[in-house]
């Protein structure tokens, strides 16, 4: 079996970047996706504060240059997904659903999910009705009048995409005001097809065949009210998925992984990188940052373990 150097798990802008600088600096990697390489930021319809791009770029396309970026330096990407992470003479084992790999050095690059409602409903219209993607599902909802939950730049960035087509939005909102930034509160203050529902939470979602109504609940009277509606699109922040990593290194109450500054965690060898690090800044810009910083102390990890280290800057 190959002993990779560093193994990545998670392809998303972290994991990719990480991949970058790994290959680049001819370490052997392996990055380990679920599903492909992108992470949540393909499902951006524009990213526009990316360095670089002052005309913004399509999430999926910068993910795909990314990507490319990698492989072009060698990265090797499979799509499985990670149950195990295993040590044992200063070499870790990292199971898939399928095989298992060796790795001197691993990157957790896992980021996060949408986090759910949890209301009735949800499971019954995801993906028929209920959506975390309005670049993808934006354009089914053409005059018709769906809600938004969320307050923070996702929910309200949706939003605005979602203005383009659709009639009507209600920005249901937890709070009587929103986290998102104030750019971004401007542009849907002043857009009139965007009605916000304040201090205020979804707690039902039904209908026959499709979404038909939405129950409404005030949260500071407790009163419910039923919208018709055609979708619901969901941007409540996100949910780690380090339940594998639990016993194997320190975790925060949340889920996230506990870094230094240099993305260590609690076990030499093991680094993390992105979203799924524990109080740190979720945007793509960090996320690369992150996974640019990993891959070196990874790569300076793994040279130290063979006695082939240097103490040059990495450029
Ligand atoms: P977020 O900033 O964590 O905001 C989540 C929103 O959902 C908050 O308004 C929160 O309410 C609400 N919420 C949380 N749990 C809820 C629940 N159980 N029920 C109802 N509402 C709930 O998440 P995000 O907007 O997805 O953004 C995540 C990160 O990505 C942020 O760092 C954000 O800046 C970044 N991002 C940046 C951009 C951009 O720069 N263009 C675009 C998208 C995302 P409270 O406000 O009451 O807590």
């Amino acid at each position: 079996m190959i002993t990779y150097d560093i193994a990545i798990i998670g392809g998303g802008p972290a994991g990719l970047t990480a991949g970058i600088y790994a290959s680049r600096a001819l370490m052997k990697t392996l990055l380990l996706e679920k599903i492909a390489p992108g992470g949540l930021v393909i499902t951006t319809e524009k990213v526009e504060n990316y360095p670089g791009f002052s005309d913004g770029i399509s999430g999926y396309e910068l993910m795909q240059q990314i990507e490319k970026q990698g492989t072009k330096f060698g990265l090797e990407i499979l799509s499985e997904e990670v149950i195990m992470i295993s040590e044992k003479d200063k070499v870790f084992n990292i199971k898939t659903t399928t095989q298992n790999y060796k790795a001197l050095s691993v990157i957790i690059a896992t980021g996060t999910t949408y986090r759910k409602l949890g209301v009735e409903g949800e499971d019954l219209f995801f993906g028929h009705g209920i959506s975390n993607c309005a670049t993808c599902d934006g354009p089914l909802y053409k005059d018709k009048e769906v809600i938004v939950v969320g307050g923070g730049d996702a929910a309200v960035e949706e939003a605005l995409f979602l203005t383009k087509f659709v009639r009507k939005i209600y920005l249901v909102h937890r709070r009587d005001r929103l986290r998102a930034t104030a750019i971004l509160q401007e542009r849907a203050k002043a857009n009139n097809k965007i009605e916000f529902v304040w201090n205020s939470a979804v707690s039902r979602i039904y209908g026959r065949n499709k979404i038909e109504k939405v129950t409404i609940k005030n949260l500071i009277d407790n009163k419910e009210k039923d919208l018709s509606i055609d979708g619901v699109f969901v941007f409540i922040g996100f949910e780690t998925h380090t339940e594998f990593l639990k016993d194997f290194i320190e975790l925060d109450e949340n889920g996230y992984v506990i870094t230094d500054s240099e993305m260590g965690t609690s076990r030499q060898g093991i680094f993390a990188a992105g979203d799924v690090r524990s109080h740190t800044l979720r945007q793509i810009i960090s996320a690369c940052g992150d996974g640019a910083r990993a891959a070196v102390s990874a790569q300076h990890f793994v040279e130290n373990l063979r006695g082939t280290s240097y103490d040059k800057v990495v450029r």
